[in-house]
């Protein structure tokens, strides 16, 4: 008899940008607690898993050459997680992965924890499991911090260290325009060069949130361009003080606000429209500041499957 095997299964899923990002001091474990409001963005990755005699990932697109292909890939760390949790580890052996890459590599984008949780789902289809969405991000966070909200999408605000969600509301599609630049930031360095800023002066820091998530409520880009803030900034623009020159760049070609996503080194730009953020990301491109500009809107849905 002929075993079934199942169809393959392809999950689109968003990158992130921090709209708020505040780090508190460097815990005893080595840590930092952090609160943050996410949005999701309609740059996205896309993974495709099927049953294989030939495990393993491949991987396209976007900074490919950047992604490793054997167990220190996530979406692989994901696969076994899931496999583990409902008690059939073998099947990770019978599964290939196969990542489509838009979203930026180390980019401060959360490109391998959204390939996680698109993994993560798209087993979930693959294997037929009747896992809620609440009971995956439970795995996710042991997988790394920004893989739940790369499940659920939308706009949160995240606390702990990111992975503790609660969604935000907020009323309008925003425009960004995403520069990305020659080579990745390494988030540990980026976290590192801030304990040294800290160490050596005191660096103004972002405070609280409350602010920015009326902004996000009113649905006003003007106000909350005025309100985003990374603490994170002033540490990757001293590791890259290209940056800054590319964060004014982005002003000068008409955005309202310009931010470094995360741990950087992508900066994100908020457009007051549409129409906006294609000339600014024209204008953008020509400027020399960065390697490659897109154009990106949120909030979108975290990790789907995609229809045939
Ligand atoms: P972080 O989530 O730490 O802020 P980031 O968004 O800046 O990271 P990622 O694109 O997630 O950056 O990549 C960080 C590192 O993780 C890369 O340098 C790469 O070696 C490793 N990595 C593992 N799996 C993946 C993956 N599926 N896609 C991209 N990078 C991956």
């Amino acid at each position: 008899m002929l075993a079934v095997v199942p169809p393959p299964v392809t999950v689109r899923v968003p990158s992130k940008i921090n709209l708020h990002l505040s780090v508190g001091d460097l815990r005893d474990d080595g840590y930092h607690d952090l609160t943050t409001v996410f949005q999701a963005l309609s740059l996205t990755d896309e993974v495709t898993v099927f049953v294989t005699t030939e495990p393993g990932i491949e991987v396209s697109g976007e900074g490919a050459g950047l992604v490793p292909t054997d167990d220190g890939n996530l979406a692989m760390r994901a696969v076994r997680a899931l496999a583990d949790h409902v008690g059939k580890p073998h099947e990770a052996d019978r599964v290939r992965v196969v990542i489509r890459k838009g979203i930026p590599v180390a980019g401060g984008m959360a490109g391998g924890s959204a390939d996680a949780a698109a993994t993560l789902l798209a087993c979930t289809t693959l294997w037929n499991l009747e896992l809620h969405r609440d009971e995956l991000a439970e795995i996710a966070a042991t997988l790394g911090s920004d893989v739940p909200f790369a499940l659920y999408g939308g706009t949160a605000l995240g606390t702990g260290r990111g992975e503790q969600l609660v969604p935000v509301l907020s009323r309008h599609t925003f425009h960004w325009v995403l520069a990305f630049d020659q080579r990745g930031l390494s988030t540990p360095k980026v976290y590192g060069e801030l304990d040294r800023l800290r160490d050596a002066g005191d660096p103004p820091r972002v405070g609280s949130p409350e602010a920015l998530l009326e902004a996000l409520a009113s649905g006003d880009p003007r106000q909350l361009g005025l309100l985003l803030g990374n603490d994170l900034q002033a540490a990757a623009v001293s590791l890259r003080p290209g940056l800054r020159r590319t964060l004014r760049a982005g002003v000068t070609a008409g955005a309202l606000a310009g931010v470094v996503s995360g741990s950087g080194p992508t900066c994100a730009f908020l457009c007051s429209d549409g129409e906006s953020a294609l000339k600014v990301a024209a204008e953008l491109a020509g400027a020399g500041v960065c390697r490659t500009v897109r154009v990106a809107h949120g909030p979108v849905q975290g990790a789907r499957v995609c229809d045939e």
